[in-house]
């Protein structure tokens, strides 16, 4: 790109977590220690609580002295009467105390079993070491009671500001709610919202899809310029970092090959439901094996003569007999090129070749004509385009395909009516981005 002056329309980030990006930059950040017992030094600040809970965010075991699993022994060294809850970098885990198990318990948690699609870990004598996965995680989240909304305002004023910053007008948001669309109406009523956002309502269970087609039917009486509802969003596997994202070779030195959160005829049925209400339907798929099974589905579905959008949130790793299967369905494809730079650490260590052949395939999904766009999945990384050109251009040095196309067709909202913004940016920096025809740097 050199020193020319560049310009984007409608720039877009096609993966985020509009709130979890404000939510973590207010947050305690995890992301510095370098062991287990550095969580000693942090510095704890009213912000980091959510209601009686201390809540952090962003640790990684890989980074650490000693990589593996923490427990719930280090946390209790130091907070002995809070209960806490720290999740790690992919947003996949949490580390949590022994006040937490047992404030969890109160709550209504199963500490028993492993809930389907998750795992608690747990010692020698079968009781939980403090580390809850997937969808053992994501339950013990929602145990947790909610932040308020005038915490959750601040959060979305400072998620836009991240996202503007990063040269964002457009994100599409993986998890979208009835209150933050609410929130987010009254920013830009006041004429305070910089940022367009469109949103999926993400679903844990075949259970909670009545909920989400209320919210999403709510949100679609509500109408506002600035936002948009797509439709249902949810996760079938887990995270290449976690070794839970499904592939179809076993992690190196395991005999596992991550796992599938969902039954798949449950996913049929959530499939058919959306499709049937003229809404798109978003998956979370990372492992080539986990992509696979999703499109055979969408297949399926097809046949039986109800058609829809498939959005495959990550594919982080695809077959290319998978890329084929997708060409006559109607399906978009959501990559993070970011996630090639930090995963390069630790790939070689934790897949195996074949699957590392398989990996961030997205010049294969243009070239085979497969609707492609780039994201950053913030808060997991952060909230800029300039670091996905970043990622292309040294994946391409070692060895991955070169994008044979300008990477900033990736970036544009497929819609260039959606409002007048454009971004001014050189390789180096963002150096403005106009909203509705106005500065906002
Ligand atoms: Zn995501």
């Amino acid at each position: 790109m050199g020193f020319m002056f560049l310009k984007i329309h409608n720039a877009f980030d096609s993966h985020c977590h509009f709130l979890g990006t404000g939510q973590i930059a207010a947050g305690l950040s995890l992301k510095n220690l370098k062991s287990a017992d550095d969580v000693k030094d942090l510095q704890i600040l009213p912000n980091h609580h959510q209601h009686n809970w201390l809540v952090g965010f962003g640790w990684d075991q890989n980074l650490w002295v000693n990589p593996t699993f923490p427990t719930s022994a280090t946390l209790d060294k130091y907070f002995e009467t809070i209960p806490v809850f720290f999740a790690r970098a992919d947003g996949h885990s949490s580390w949590v105390n022994s006040v937490g198990i047992a404030e969890l318990k109160k709550l209504g948690y199963d500490f028993s079993k492993d809930p389907v699609g998750g795992k608690i870990e747990r010692d020698s004598h079968g009781r939980p070491t403090g580390i809850l996965t997937d969808q053992a995680h994501i339950q013990a989240l929602q145990k947790i009671p909610y932040f308020t909304e005038s915490q959750q305002t601040d959060f979305l004023k400072l998620s836009q500001k991240l996202f503007n910053q990063g040269g964002y007008t457009h994100v599409r948001d993986l998890s979208m709610t009835a209150t933050q669309w609410k929130l987010l109406a009254q920013m830009s009523e006041k004429k305070e919202l910089t940022v367009c956002v469109e949103g999926f309502v993400t679903i844990e269970n075949l259970n909670d899809l009545p909920r989400a087609l209320e919210d999403i039917k709510w949100m679609q009486q509500n109408p506002n310029r600035h936002l948009r509802i797509q439709g249902i969003k949810l996760f079938l596997d887990g995270s290449l970092g976690s070794r839970t994202a499904f592939v179809s070779e076993n992690y190196l030195g395991t005999e596992q090959k991550g796992i599938l959160c969902w039954d798949l005829a449950d996913v049929k049925t959530v499939l058919a439901a959306t499709w049937s209400k003229q809404l798109e339907f978003a998956v979370h798929t990372i492992g080539d094996e986990a992509v696979h099974q999703m499109v055979q589905v969408a297949r399926s579905v097809s046949a039986e003569g109800i058609l829809g959008r498939l959005h495959l949130e990550h594919v982080q790793v695809m077959r290319p007999e998978t890329i084929q299967m997708m060409k006559p369905l109607h399906i978009s494809c959501h990559m993070q090129p970011c996630h090639w730079l930090s995963d390069q650490s630790w790939m070689n260590q934790a897949l195996a070749p074949a699957t590392i052949k398989n990996t961030f395939q997205w010049e294969s999904l243009r070239r085979n004509k497969i609707d492609l766009h780039f994201g950053s999945d913030s808060p997991i990384e952060p909230t800029s385009f300039l670091l996905n050109y970043n990622a292309l251009t040294e994946s391409a040095k070692k060895g991955w395909p070169k994008l044979g196309d300008d990477w900033m067709k990736f970036h544009s909202h497929p819609d260039k009516s959606w409002n007048s913004s454009f971004t001014e940016f050189t390789e180096e920096k963002i150096h403005q981005v106009y909203f509705d025809g106005e500065p906002v740097l």
